[in-house]
């Protein structure tokens, strides 16, 4: 007797991981997920997926997850209802308010959570607690790249779509290694790459991937992008090849840029850099020859003391030489996580609200008091730094982190820990156990990416819907209607968590979602700005920028403190990266199967250096800081270069950031993940 065969559901969604935001097709039957699979009709990523995309589904129902609210009551996570985990929060919530003021409380939200879910969570921080204390892992990512963007162009987001490298002649990638953090986005870029007569040029100390197809790889000494992009600009102008009448039309302050970039010491850059100048010159001319040139950036970029200041200097090298405002060029920063672009659009941000207005100024906070029914402060929060700060100066009260796991992914871990052993309430929003986690007074459960609607954008500031595929796991809600049933209890009316209600709501006050709405997303989603009739911008800067003008401001380079202070005793330079199978503290892609591929983290190593400690393949090196140590097992390649080492923070059993540093990017507060002064020495391991 024959069964019949229950029907195969699709539903088309959005990747959780990286900022590409590819576009996933998603099977289930009966409610079970069978599969993923790449829809070749999706614009982003055209029939391919990375690894971690491809197995997405595998982490959501893993016996891991969490799966019902949590009180810790003398030191043990128990069970609760969400009436009591709510009504607990609600009332110590509003007494810190009360007894020491709102700015005794802070929250962080994720870009693992959607578009309205952000907007929801520094709307309850601001509306309803009072405070401007929301900031997101922009901070630790590419918050210099907003700020940098701002100030050159007006507007803190790529120019262009990625799908301009079929457009353009040269591709200029500083910081990133995109075949690893970006992988669908890599493999467009090893295609162009390959192809005769496309200029690829790398700017990395690792010689990655894309480094190894590139037409020129610049292997600078970590720390020194805005010494090399200085050089480059140097030679540029000498040459004669900057665009006059682009400069001219479209840009201010030239004249004095020029001045400085022509009175940098070439000698001194090429021995701090580590790279022969004529390689620099070689680089700097083909991308100014080009006739349309691309630029990308990672966190090999904004990740430094100099990152905004990097940025900006990118930024100047596409005016200098016109490459803004058309298809194949641009300045094009690689998002790393899959909504950090649309959290920051959202206002999780402690400086602007949602749509970037500038909270300070009376009439725009006006706006936001009219638009919210209350007052909202004008004084800016704390950054995330600055709330470790406060919590260990005994001033943060409560905190309440939504899908980050700050104890793994955040510098100097023991601050961070001792931070939240001095904060009263931690409230940890999270699927799994994290290391975060562990330090939670209360633990809620919150929804995967395919436990929930909304909207994600991705590193091109494409809105894409994110469509539920089945329900969420256990007790577990979306992370949107948990912050909604909080806001309720303190008083504020918020109706439940709807994508196309929240985008209702967010399109009035974000100006440049004006007109998006769940419906007229389509399939491949909109490029903000979106006018009010739905025509949306591929190209950003055509005519004008948003500031009227392109602005050259010049920085010189400086050394870091890192290296000033610790070089002599600490003589190696470890830098951080990430690799293909895992996603940053890797709670979800060490629960799908990836972890069988690669299973810990591993310090790359150069041979020389390697022979001076006698340390050989697999053996453990210990790596010390000013901050501590870690045992980490020793690759030996030449990929790093002599005195400079490299590994990832994917693994909680390594914790390398136990030894990065307190050292921040001078003006975005990013962590300096990418120069530690360390020393080394063959280990017997953990
Ligand atoms: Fe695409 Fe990035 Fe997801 Fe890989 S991790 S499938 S490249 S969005």
């Amino acid at each position: 007797q024959s069964k019949a065969i229950a029907a195969t559901d699709v539903t088309r969604t959005i990747c959780t991981y990286c900022g590409v935001g590819c576009n996933l097709d998603v099977s289930t039957r009966s409610g079970e997920i069978l599969s993923i699979q790449a829809p070749y009709d999706a614009e982003v990523n055209q029939g391919h997926t990375c690894l971690k995309g491809r197995y997405a589904f595998k982490f959501y129902d893993h016996p891991e997850r969490l799966d019902a609210p949590m009180i810790k009551r003398d030191g043990v996570f128990e069970k609760v209802s969400w009436d009591e985990v709510y009504d607990f929060i609600a009332t110590k919530l509003q007494t810190y308010k009360d007894e020491f003021g709102p700015d005794s409380i802070a929250g962080i939200s994720s870009a693992r959570c959607t578009n309205e879910e952000n907007y929801l969570m520094q709307k309850f921080i601001r509306a309803v607690i009072g405070t401007n204390n929301i900031d997101g892992c922009a901070r630790v990512c590419h918050s210099p790249t907003a700020l940098g963007m701002q100030r050159t162009f007006g507007t803190g987001a790529a120019t262009n779509s990625i799908d301009d490298i079929k457009d353009t002649n040269c591709i200029l990638v500083i910081g990133a290694n995109p075949t690893d953090a970006h992988p669908v986005t890599g493999a467009k870029m090893k295609q162009f790459a390959m192809k005769t007569g496309n200029i690829s040029i790398v700017i990395d100390p690792r010689r990655t991937e894309l480094a190894k197809y590139a037409t020129y790889h610049i292997p600078l000494r970590p720390g020194t992008n805005v010494a090399v992009l200085n050089m480059m600009m140097y030679y540029i102008i000498e040459a004669g090849l900057v665009d006059a009448s682009f400069i001219e039309s479209r840009t201010e302050g030239f004249d004095d840029f020029k001045n400085e970039i022509l009175s940098i010491d070439l000698d001194h850059i090429e021995t701090v850099c580590g790279v022969d100048r004529n390689l620099i010159k070689e680089a700097a001319i083909a991308y100014a020859k080009a006739p349309n040139a691309m630029s990308f950036h990672g966190l090999g970029v904004t990740e430094h003391s100099q990152g905004t200041f990097t940025v900006m200097q990118i930024a100047d090298l596409a005016l200098l030489t016109g490459n803004i405002g058309r298809r194949g060029v641009g300045v094009n920063p690689l998002r790393g996580q899959n909504n950090v672009q649309g959290s920051a659009d959202m206002g999780v941000q402690p400086h602007q609200g949602a749509g970037y207005l500038d909270l300070t100024i009376p009439e725009v906070n006006q706006r936001y008091n009219t638009f919210y029914g209350v007052n909202v402060p004008s004084h800016i929060g704390f950054k995330i730094p600055e709330m470790f700060e406060a919590a260990l100066d005994g001033k943060l009260k409560a905190l309440w982190v939504i899908g980050e796991d700050i104890v793994q992914t955040d510098p100097n871990t023991k601050k961070v820990i001792k931070a939240l052993q001095n904060t009263d309430l931690v409230i940890v929003q999270e699927l799994f156990m994290t290391e975060t986690a562990k330090y939670a007074d209360v633990l809620l459960p919150g929804a995967s990416f395919l436990e929930k609607s909304g909207t994600f954008t991705n590193g091109e500031r494409r809105v894409q819907a994110v469509r539920q595929v089945v329900k969420p796991i256990g007790n577990a809600k979306a992370d949107g209607q948990i912050i909604v049933d909080i806001m309720n209890r303190m008083g504020y009316p918020q109706p439940d968590y709807d994508p196309k209600t929240m985008l209702e709501e967010i399109s009035q006050i974000v100006p440049f979602f004006a007109g998006i709405t769940w419906e007229n997303l389509g399939k491949n989603g909109k490029q903000w700005p979106v006018a009010k009739d739905g025509t949306d911008t591929q190209i950003l800067h055509q005519k004008e920028f948003k500031i009227g003008k392109g602005q050259f401001i010049f920085k010189k380079w400086r050394e870091t403190s890192e290296l000033v202070d610790n070089a002599k005793d600490y003589p190696y330079i470890l830098t951080t990266n990430r690799e293909l199978e895992h996603y940053n503290c890797g709670a979800m892609t060490r629960r799908t199967g990836n972890e069988q591929l690669l299973g810990d983290d591993y310090l790359m190593i150069h041979p020389i250096d390697a022979e001076k400690h006698f340390i050989s393949e697999g053996d453990y090196v210990c790596l010390e800081s000013p901050r501590g140590k870690v045992d980490v097992k020793a690759r030996i390649t030449d990929e790093v270069k002599e005195g400079v080492l490299s590994t990832t923070f994917h693994f909680p059993e390594i914790m390398i950031n136990n030894i990065t540093g307190d050292v921040h990017d001078s003006e975005a507060k990013c962590p300096e993940y990418k120069v530690v002064a360390v020393r080394i020495r063959k280990s017997k391991g953990k």
